[in-house]
């Protein structure tokens, strides 16, 4: 039987490889407009990180790492988020020392041992960026701007952004009781999960995807109502920021996060179009994150986009593999090495060129020419090596033009095709 892929880990195939470029460009291209730089951390780290900064009682923790020991019993983690490593890599190198504002993004492969299902993956990307050392909530609105700057980018605007604020250590423990009081009231309506995390993480139960957990918190109180004066302030201050930037947000009170170094403003960009998994983005503050990690008590804030989920979402609208510019078509072996030698002579100048390999009928390769979408071919047979000339074939019109051999490959390099 032959090696098939891991489950829940895929390939990312020619076709299907340019919408990942595009998105992974755009990203590029509109958080360097607003001062980020990319960082590259590895793939794995010391399991301890992810316990110490996502929280022993998440979901992640609990059940989704890919945790295994290395040959020198060492406890090692496939990275199953972004946040942690860039902040382990922000405080090991000292980067607060560089400038006291950091902006930083990253992208590439995350890891967690989930269902596999439309969405949801046990390998799958994000897209992510981290602003380290602004409390000032201009900083929420700018991060949320840059985001919604990016989907506008990208052509995906069937998503809405929602917002809310967790608090503080100094108001969520007050609030965290009073739902646990809450929920001891509706246990028996609660699905087996929440019954079991209810007191650990009471706050996951307002985001259960249960009915049943739904129906039952619909009048539990709300976090909004129980933020302290300086938290309220720094929520309302983001509202207001966003306002002002006319960047569009519902507040939803139920939303919470499932890592536990979320403070404050928390968010997520949903869709309607991919059904349970309809968050394509999501973040919010982090304030002690740095200081619980061992460096300076500084604060942050970020996101991570999945970036699966929207490539389910631009479906349809995929980008094509870069059509060729040139098919030459060549009949005899005399004739398909200078094609050859056109070609490689061709590429080198910087311009994208196709032959045939397999020896081919004449019309066979230009069967191949149409199907490759070549804007131009060329047909070289013993005539035209005699004659020093060849017909140049415009496919979109079929209009042909006679061109000297020996001045070909300066001619067709300076063509706008
Ligand atoms: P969900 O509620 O869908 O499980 P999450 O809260 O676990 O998401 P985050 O940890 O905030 O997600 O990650 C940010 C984004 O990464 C998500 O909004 C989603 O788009 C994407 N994402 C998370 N887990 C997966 C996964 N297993 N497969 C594909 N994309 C994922
Ligand atoms: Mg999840």
């Amino acid at each position: 039987m032959s090696i098939t892929a891991i489950k829940g880990m895929n390939d990312i195939l020619p076709g299907e490889v340019e919408t990942w470029q595009f998105l992974e460009q755009s990203a590029r291209d509109v958080f360097g407009l607003y001062g980020f730089s990319e960082i590259r951390t590895p793939i794995a780290e010391k399991t301890e990180l992810f316990c110490r900064s996502i929280g022993e009682t998440t979901d992640i923790v609990e059940k989704e790492m890919y945790t295994f020991n290395d040959k020198s019993e060492k406890s090692l983690t496939l990275r199953p988020e972004g946040t942690a490593p860039v902040m382990r890599s922000f405080i090991q190198n000292r980067l607060h020392n560089l400038d006291p504002v950091s902006k930083l993004f990253y992208l590439g492969p995350m890891f967690r041992y989930e269902r596999p299902q439309k969405g949801r993956y046990r390998q799958f990307h994000q897209i992510g960026a981290e602003v380290i050392g602004v409390e000032d909530a201009k900083i929420d609105a700018q991060v949320l701007a840059m985001l919604h700057q990016y989907f506008v980018r990208v052509g995906i605007e069937s998503v809405s952004l929602q917002i809310n604020s967790l608090g503080c250590p100094d108001c969520r423990p007050g609030y965290r009781q009073k739902l646990i009081g809450y929920l001891e009231l509706c246990l028996d309506n609660l699905c087996a999960d929440c019954q079991r995390r209810y007191q650990t993480n009471p706050l996951r139960v307002l985001d259960c995807k249960a009915a049943g957990c739904q129906a039952a918190t619909l009048d539990a109180p709300s976090v909004l109502e129980h933020l302290c004066s300086p938290c309220n302030d720094h929520f309302s201050q983001v509202k207001h920021y966003l306002n002002i930037l006319q960047i569009p947000f519902i507040v939803n009170s139920r939303m919470v996060r499932g890592l536990d170094y979320y403070v404050r403003t928390t968010f997520e960009m949903v869709t309607d179009q991919l059904g349970s998994q309809n968050a394509v983005a999501a973040g919010g503050r982090y304030d002690g994150l740095v200081e619980s990690l061992g460096g300076p008590a500084l604060p942050g804030i970020g996101f991570a986009i999945g970036l699966e989920r929207l490539v389910l979402m631009k479906g349809e609208q995929r980008i094509g593999a870069a059509m060729p510019q040139l098919f030459i078509a060549a009949i005899g072996t005399e004739a398909a090495e200078r094609a050859f030698v056109l070609m490689s002579q061709l590429q080198v100048a910087g311009v994208r060129v196709e032959m045939d390999y397999l020896g081919k009928s004449l019309k066979a390769q230009m069967r191949r020419a149409n199907k490759l979408n070549a804007a131009f071919t060329l047909i070289l047979g013993e005539e035209e090596l005699g004659t020093g000339q060849a017909q140049l074939k415009n496919m979109s019109d079929s209009t042909q033009s006679l061109v000297a051999l020996d001045a070909f490959v300066e001619f067709f390099a300076k063509k706008q095709v």
